[in-house]
């Protein structure tokens, strides 16, 4: 490659150092972004603070452009907050297993209880539940409704019985459980509609009393702004060892999921999302962090980008425009990585401050990609790799065999030349544009 060449691409390739100006401008949209999905300020501050500082250091993605790099550092740092890997249930050793549930009144606790027994059962565990809500009127009755459509056993203070003592009917369970050889036993527990003292030394009795495995935080996601006073207020007053989110079927964006991981430091290891018992699967983090910016699947779309857009094959392509021998071949081999890009649409769509891209794309035909291949591939090998022996009865035979007209094999022929032309501009240090996209 001549100096000037090598030098172009070098530019390009290094151009994911950004300008604290591109910086700053897509931190504001993604604290936007964040505030809009419910997130508390102050894990919002911290958050963008750190995306800021990464995106500023030295960290130089060579294939994606700026803006991308800055989404993927906001999806790595989301995740990271949200727990990573996903986390599953820590089993106990020798069982009975016993998970406990806490949180406040409404948030989910009795259905969670139900709807985490019934995915057991399939996964062959025998579960119990043990109703030591004790609080609230019918709320065994609800257990042993949830247990009945879940079809698992319920240990539950004798009718008439019910004024009883919580922390008693916990710790029986568990010697009932031994006994009946339940390996799994589900303690739910009494919430209130607001943090208080009482609540929280009872579920903190029951917490010393049992010893168990998990206590899972129950918190309904659309909870917004109180999530962080109410996952601190738990935290300090029993403590746990995983969260579980519910109601996530609501418009709730996950906003708290992020708070309350931040926070807390706690794992979410199940999400809830609707009213029957099988509305219910492990937590996904990196789920998470895209329905927490909206985003779509955009990990994935990086990959595939990343992937496609080959650094190795990008100096392939240059020498090979810069010496003239671009085929239609390479046009064609071009035009499937894009289409492995997936949808280019989507994919400058994602892109903060591609408007202008996105205006010209509004217009791009993406079939117009699966009709140019089925032309090229109607080509025999010769034709492909010298364009200039496609004469007229050649052009009628290839569009025949492509079911194209042969406007459209002329058209094709004549984007190809605008195209090799452009990447030549592009080889000599021009702007930068896709190949096989044509004139848009
Ligand atoms: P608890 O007071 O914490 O035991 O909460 P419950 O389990 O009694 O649930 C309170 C209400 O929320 C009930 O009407 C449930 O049907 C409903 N609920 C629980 N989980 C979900 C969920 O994931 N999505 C929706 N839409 N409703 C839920
Ligand atoms: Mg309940």
């Amino acid at each position: 490659l001549s100096d000037r060449l090598a030098d172009t691409f070098r530019n390009l390739r290094t151009k994911g150092k950004l300008s604290p100006a591109d910086v700053d401008g897509t931190v504001r949209e993604i604290r936007r972004a964040l505030l809009d999905a419910d997130v508390a300020l102050d894990v919002v501050k911290d958050f963008t603070g750190k995306v800021r500082e990464r995106a500023l250091g030295d960290e130089v993605n060579k294939a994606l452009n700026p803006a991308q790099q800055v989404v993927q550092i906001v999806n790595e740092e989301l995740i990271a907050i949200l727990g990573g890997e996903a986390r599953r249930i820590n089993f106990a050793k020798k069982p009975p297993t016993i998970i406990m549930l806490a949180g406040l009144q409404g948030a989910g606790k009795t259905t969670l209880a139900g709807k985490l027994a019934k995915w057991l059962a399939k996964d062959n565990h025998t579960p119990l539940l043990v109703a030591a809500d004790l609080q609230r009127p019918n709320a065994v009755q609800q257990l042993q409704v949830v247990a009945g459509q879940a079809g698992v056993a319920v240990y539950a203070p004798e009718p008439g019985n019910g004024v009883g003592n919580p922390v008693k009917v916990a710790k029986d369970s568990i010697k009932w459980a031994i006994d009946k050889q339940y390996d799994v036993v589900i303690v739910d527990t009494a919430g209130r509609l607001g943090v208080d003292a009482d609540m929280m030394k009872q579920a903190a009795d029951i917490r010393k009393a049992v010893d168990p495995d998990e206590v899972l935080f129950v918190i309904d996601a659309m909870i917004g702004q109180d999530a962080v006073a109410t996952a601190k207020a738990f935290q300090a007053g029993v403590d746990f060892t995983g969260v579980v989110l519910t109601k996530l079927d609501g418009d709730a964006r996950g906003g708290a999921a992020l708070s309350v991981a931040s926070v807390t430091g706690r794992p979410i290891i199940f999400a809830s999302t609707g009213e029957s018992l099988d509305d219910f699967e492990p937590f996904y983090p990196d789920r998470m962090a895209s329905r927490i910016l909206d985003l779509g699947d955009i990990l994935t779309l990086i990959e595939q980008a990343q992937g496609a857009f080959d650094e190795e094959e990008a100096m392939k392509v240059a020498e090979k425009f810069r010496t003239d021998t671009f085929t239609l071949e390479d046009f064609l081999g071009q035009m499937q990585q894009l289409r492995g890009a997936g949808s280019l649409k989507k994919m400058i769509g994602m892109l903060p401050g591609a408007g202008a891209m996105k205006e010209q794309l509004a217009n791009f035909d993406e079939r117009e990609i699966v009709r140019t291949e089925a032309i090229i591939q109607s080509m025999t090998k010769a034709e492909r790799q010298n364009p200039k022996l496609l004469n007229g009865s050649r052009r009628v035979r290839i569009a025949r065999g492509s079911g194209m007209t042969v406007t459209d094999v002329n058209q094709l022929v004549q984007r190809f030349e605008q195209a090799a032309k452009m990447m030549k501009t592009v080889a000599r240090g021009g702007v930068p544009q896709i190949p096989g996209m044509g004139p848009i």
